[in-house]
C-alpha cells in the first residue's frame, strides 16, 4: 500500500491535518507532507477539496472456499504432566452448546502419550468423539509439532470451529495454525454464539482497552478459531454419552523437532487460586488505603474466601499482582463474588461477571457494578463490611 500527495494540486489548506487522527500529515512550505505516524487510514482523502491525496491499495482477493465442507466443533486438550488443563472442561461445555446448535459433532482432540487411562473420565464432559493422537514425542508441548500435527489433522478433517484455551500454550500454537491455514483467529473471547442464518461463529472480545466489546466473525474462511481465557465458561458434566474414540498412532521422529526440551524449570507456584475459588471477596479503590484493606481480608477470612481486587488496588500496592481480577488480571467465576468499593469498569467486569452471585457494596448508587450485581448494597463499606463480618461470625458460632 502506498500514499501520494500531488504537490501541484495541494493548496496547503490544512484540512487533511485537521482531520488526521494520528498526526500523520503536516504542512511544510505550504504543502502537505506525510509523517511517520501515517497509518494509511485514508481520513485525509475524503476531506481534501482538490483530490491531491491518493492511496494505492493492492487488491485483496478473498479466496473462495466451500464452507459446507467444514463441519464439527473441536476442542484442543492442552495438558501438562499428563493432566488436562481445567479450561478444556470449560470449553467442552461451551463447545457442546455450539455443536448442538449446529447439529454437528463435538470432538476433543488430544495430542499426547499415555492418555488411555483418562479417556473414560474425559468422556464424562460430553464430547461425541475423542481424537487421540498418540506419540511419545507429544508427551511434552512443542510449538512446532503441535502446529504441524494439528494443521495436518485440520486439513484432513475440516472442522468448522476450533476452541482452545487462551493460556500461554494456546496463545502459542493457535496463531501458528491460523497463519498456515489462512483461517480467522479471535483471541481472548468472552462470548461465543452461532449466527443461525450463516452458521458463522460470533466471537465477542473486549477491544480498545476494554472500553468496547467487539463481535468478530470470519465469514470467508474456515476453520473459525477462538481462544478463551480460563474461567469464562462453566464446566458442564454429562454422564449419559459414550464418546467414540479415534486413536491414531502418530509416527513422529526426533528429527521432526525443530526444538528440543532439555530441562523443564518449574516456576514457583503462587498460592493464590482465584480461578478455582468458590467465594471471592474483592476490594477496590473505595477501600481507601492498604491499611484499611485489612477489613476486606477479614471478610475473606470469615467466609473462607480468596482475596482479590481491582487493578487500581494492585497499582497502589495494596494487593499483590496475582490477585488482580479483570481483563489484564484473572478471569474468575466463583459461586459468590463480593465487590467492595469497586466501581465496575468494563475491564473489571469482563473478569468477574460470570460469577454465580454478585454482591456489590458501593456508596454511589449509580456505580456500574450494580448493573451486574444480584444484590446491591448502597452505603459506606466501612460500616457495612464490619457488620457483615459480625453477622457471619454469629451464624458460624450458632448464635444467630
Ligand atoms: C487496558 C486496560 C486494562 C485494564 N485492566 C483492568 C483489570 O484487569 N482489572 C481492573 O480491575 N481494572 C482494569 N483496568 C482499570 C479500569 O479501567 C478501572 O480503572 C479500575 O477497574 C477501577 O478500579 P476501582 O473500581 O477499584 O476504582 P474506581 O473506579 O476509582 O472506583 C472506586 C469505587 O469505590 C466507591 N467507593 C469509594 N469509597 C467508598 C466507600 N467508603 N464505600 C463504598 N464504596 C466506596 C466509589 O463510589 C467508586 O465506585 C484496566 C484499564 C485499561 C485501560
Amino acid at each position: 500500500m502506498s500514499i501520494f500527495i500531488d504537490d501541484e494540486l495541494c493548496t496547503g489548506c490544512g484540512n487533511c491535518v485537521d482531520n488526521c487522527p494520528f498526526v500523520g500529515i503536516e504542512i511544510f512550505d505550504g504543502k502537505a507532507i506525510l509523517t511517520e505516524e501515517c497509518t494509511f487510514c485514508g481520513a485525509c482523502l475524503d476531506v481534501c477539496p482538490v483530490n491531491a491525496i491518493l492511496i494505492e491499495r493492492e487488491e485483496f482477493q478473498i479466496q473462495k472456499i466451500d464452507l459446507s465442507q467444514y463441519r464439527g466443533v473441536w476442542v484442543i486438550a492442552e495438558h501438562y504432566k499428563n493432566k488436562v488443563h481445567p479450561v478444556v472442561f470449560q470449553l467442552l461445555g461451551k463447545g457442546g452448546e455450539l455443536a448442538r446448535e449446529l447439529e454437528v459433532k463435538l470432538t476433543l482432540v488430544i495430542l499426547g502419550d499415555n492418555f488411555e487411562g483418562q479417556l473414560e473420565e474425559l468422556n464424562l464432559y460430553g464430547p461425541d468423539e475423542i481424537l487421540y493422537l498418540k506419540s511419545p514425542l507429544l508427551k511434552h508441548y512443542y510449538s512446532d509439532l503441535y502446529a504441524q500435527v494439528l494443521t495436518e489433522l485440520i486439513i484432513e478433517n475440516k472442522p468448522e470451529i476450533i476452541l482452545t484455551g487462551a493460556t500461554p500454550t494456546g496463545r502459542d500454537f493457535a496463531p501458528r495454525i491460523a497463519k498456515r491455514l489462512n483461517a480467522g483467529l479471535t483471541a481472548d473471547c468472552t462470548g461465543l454464539e452461532i449466527d443461525q442464518n450463516t452458521r458463522n461463529l460470533l466471537q465477542t472480545r473486549p477491544t480498545f482497552g476494554g472500553s468496547l466489546m467487539a463481535i468478530i466473525k470470519t465469514p470467508n474462511s474456515r476453520p473459525q478459531m477462538a481462544t478463551v481465557r480460563p474461567g469464562i465458561f462453566k464446566v458442564v458434566e454429562r454422564h449419559n454419552k459414550k464418546a467414540h474414540v479415534r486413536k491414531i498412532e502418530y509416527k513422529l521422529k526426533e528429527r521432526d523437532l525443530v526444538t528440543k526440551i532439555v530441562r523443564v524449570i518449574e516456576k514457583e507456584r503462587s498460592s493464590v487460586n482465584l480461578e478455582d475459588a468458590e467465594i471471592i471477596v474483592a476490594g477496590g479503590r473505595g477501600v481507601g488505603s492498604r491499611d484499611k484493606f485489612k477489613i476486606i481480608e477479614e471478610l475473606a477470612e470469615v467466609l473462607d474466601a480468596e482475596l482479590g481486587g481491582s487493578r487500581v488496588t494492585v497499582e497502589l500496592n495494596w494487593l499483590e499482582q496475582d490477585r488482580q481480577i479483570g481483563q489484564t488480571g484473572k478471569t474468575v467465576s466463583p459461586k459468590l463474588y463480593i465487590a467492595c468499593g469497586i466501581s465496575g469498569a468494563i475491564q473489571h467486569l469482563v473478569g468477574m461477571q460470570n460469577s454465580e452471585i454478585i454482591v456489590a457494596i458501593n456508596k454511589d448508587r449509580n456505580a456500574p457494578i450494580f448493573k451486574v450485581a444480584h444484590y446491591s448494597i448502597i452505603g459506606d463499606l466501612h460500616e457495612i463490611v464490619p457488620t457483615l463480618i459480625e453477622e457471619i461470625r454469629k451464624i458460624k458460632s450458632g448464635n444467630s
